[in-house]
């Protein structure tokens, strides 16, 4: 009910109000004007009541308002005021104006906003179909409109994101229509251009209806949830990475415990390389064994993973270039985000660059593998056609890996060595057991024969020719068991690195002499002809036994393998070297088996056909590499061989 009324005297001489008036403002019942009224308002609110009020009275419309009204000790509260034109019978118009107190309610609405607006909370009310919205300001600000902007439909739908402009149509039509509760999460974009700014908001509201069934009101709320997505971003991202985490160590452990068990070189590397690959999400990945050729230049072997091995057997193997040069020397890690900006890229000729159609390489991570001795063992290679793969998470992993894969392939090789040492073991025990019985039957035999001879008493067996041959056998059969011995002897002295020299002064053409001269019998009974070329005065500091043992070697080789050839043995200055040559016209060596028959127990003919342990020249090459010097075979199949020792005339480094 309104407790405070008035009128306005026709044409709007003065105003008279109710004692309620008086009784709440204080002022009089009777007031000059019309607009008397205003006098009580709110100072804020003044201007725009007044303004309203001219209005209305100029159209002659309804004025309806809620304003505060001060009371007469200064309080202010709330009034819902409405002047009502009313024509009287002469033509004038009066107005009926009543203020009722809404205070309690209003402030409670206030509250209410200021909660709201507080939460960020935007309120909409619109009639169906929409064409205006009715919201408070904090919905304007979610939309990014002006506070006094006019809100329509239109302007709404206008700062959706389009990918999100369907869904939201599809969601007010299911509302609408289908009564379906109304909650959209959804996406606005607020600025233009550089400055266009993301959103994310969510509205829920719901659609009422008539007495008829027919959609007459839809309302709700709209709040700001930006925040609470960028939360549930991250924490998506953060549980993807940690999914990934997890299959990247399932995938590491994995390959730690396969790497450990295996011990075949081949498959090892190819699991590494998978592995890798894998793991740092490569098109593909390559190892790449660094090993040293005869001529001690280094090319590779490789394994790949991603690829078809075909994609590389038309390029050429990765040469020591400025990109690769760095992997195999160890020298470090390389990532590119883009190898073809690197600098040192694209310097080598033929191709400047990738040869053509080659795997399109930008992305580029190579990690160097090495053993525990620091040897470079390797590089572990990885490609992708997309620039900036490779982070350093990526980085980190094959690193990992990498190290891995040095220790297990170090352990490969210690048991190929190991296996090859077992062999090698089984392989010189019966050659050796061969190599010994061969003599000791022979004496067998000769003991028998003797005995025999002397159980039945027969003078032939003392007969001194008869003597001196059993005698000579005996010392031949002797020095052959000592000889074998020796070299026994000296491969564990190599072994365990203990092959001692007594350096003194030698004179190399002399001791040739004797040695040759020792030799004469043996090279004689084998129908050699022998040429000497001796240059005198080759004096030097070396060990003359074990120059004795090499030239004895060079000879018994000789006298085995090319027997009755042409022989020639020579001594020279070269510099500051003196050489010794035995050169013969035997069957020579193919110069694929010239690196080997340096080795321990390396063969090239059965020992069966020639007796041997395969050690001559094994122990030789160290004897003349602890002076210092070296030892070379110069033959080809068929052309004879000619085996040269360097050695420096001071000694080894160090002797003076
Ligand atoms: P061994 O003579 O006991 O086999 P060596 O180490 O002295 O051991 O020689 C290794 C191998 O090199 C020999 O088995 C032989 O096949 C080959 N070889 C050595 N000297 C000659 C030579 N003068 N002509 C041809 N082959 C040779």
């Amino acid at each position: 009910m309104p407790h405070i009324v008035w009128t306005s005297a026709g044409g709007g001489a003065a105003s008279v109000f109710n004692p309620a008036w008086h009784a709440f403002t204080g002022l009089p019942t009777q007031l000059p004007g019309a607009a008397a009224w205003l006098v009580a308002l709110h100072p804020d609110e003044v201007t725009a009541a007044t303004s309203a009020w001219e209005e209305a009275r100029a159209t002659e419309a309804q004025f309806e308002r809620e304003l505060r009204l001060r009371r007469a000790d200064g309080v202010y509260r709330w009034h819902h005021i409405r002047c009502v034109p009313v024509k009287t019978p002469e033509g004038s118009v009066r107005w009926l104006g009543s203020a009722t107190d809404i205070h309690e309610r209003k402030t409670q609405e206030v509250r209410f906003e200021l909660v709201v607006e507080g939460a960020g909370i935007g309120i909409w009310f619109c009639d169906l179909p929409v064409t205006t919205v009715t919201c408070n300001a904090t919905y304007r600000q979610l939309y990014g409109l002006p506070a006094e902007a006019l809100v329509t439909a239109d302007v709404l739908f206008r700062a959706i994101h389009p990918d999100d402009l369907a869904r939201a149509n599809e969601a007010v039509r299911r509302a609408v229509e289908d009564q379906e509760p109304y909650l959209l999460d959804f996406r606005v974009v607020i600025g233009e251009g550089e400055k266009a700014q993301v959103r994310w908001l969510q509205a829920t509201g719901r659609v009422f209806y008539d007495a008829h069934g027919r959609p007459e009101r839809f309302d709700g709320i709209t709040r700001d949830i930006t925040a609470q997505r960028q939360l549930e971003e991250s924490l998506r991202r953060t549980l993807i990475e940690k999914d990934e985490s997890l299959r990247t160590l399932e995938v590491i452990n994995a390959t730690g415990q396969s790497l450990a068990a295996e011990l075949q070189l081949e498959k090892l590397v190819q699991g590494v390389t998978d592995a890798a690959t894998r793991l740092s999400k490569a098109s593909f990945g390559a190892f790449f064994y660094n090993v040293l050729n005869e001529q001690g230049q280094s090319y590779m072997l490789y394994t790949l993973s991603g690829v078809p091995r075909e994609t590389f057997d038309k390029f050429p193997m990765p040469r020591a270039t400025r990109v690769f040069e760095p992997t195999f020397k160890g020298e470090g890690i390389i990532r590119s985000d883009d190898i073809t900006r690197d600098p040192r890229y694209g310097h080598n000729p033929p191709y400047q660059g990738m040869p053509p159609g080659h795997l399109p390489v930008r992305s580029y991570l190579a990690v160097p593998v090495k053993s525990r001795s620091g040897e470079v063992l390797g590089g572990l290679f990885f490609g992708h056609p997309v620039p900036g793969v490779f982070t350093e998470r990526e980085e980190r992993l094959v690193a990992g890996l990498a190290a891995q894969a040095a220790v297990a392939m170090d352990n490969a090789r210690l048991f190929q060595r190991a296996q090859e040492a077992i062999t090698s073991r089984d392989t010189f025990l019966s050659i050796a057991s061969h190599e010994l019985r061969t003599p000791i039957t022979s004496m067998k035999m000769q003991t028998q024969y003797m005995r025999k001879r002397i159980a039945n008493n027969d003078p032939s067996a003392f007969l001194p020719e008869r003597v001196t041959r059993l005698v000579e056998q005996t010392e031949r059969s002797i020095g052959r068991l000592s000889r074998l011995v020796e070299d026994m002897l000296d491969i564990s002295r190599i072994a365990i690195g203990r092959l001692n020299m007594q350096f003194e002064r030698v004179e190399l053409s002399a001791l040739t002499r004797e040695v040759v001269e020792r030799f004469g019998p043996q090279l004689g009974e084998a129908g050699h002809t022998l040429e000497l070329h001796l240059t005198p005065g080759l004096v030097g500091r070396w060990d003359r036994d074990r120059l004795e043992q090499v030239l004895a070697n060079l000879l018994t080789n000789a006298l085995k393998y090319a027997p009755g050839a042409a022989l020639k043995v020579t001594t020279r200055t070269l510099g500051t070297s003196a050489i010794l040559e035995v050169e013969d016209r035997g069957p020579g060596i193919a110069p694929k088996d010239q690196h080997r028959i340096f080795e321990r127990f390396e063969r090239l003919v059965d020992a069966s056909q020639i007796s041997g342990l395969g050690l001559g020249l094994h122990i030789s090459k160290h004897i003349v590499e602890a002076h210092g010097g070296t030892i070379r075979v110069h033959s080809a199949l068929g052309e004879g061989a000619s085996f040269v020792v360097e050695l420096p005339i001071s000694g080894p480094s160090g002797q003076g």
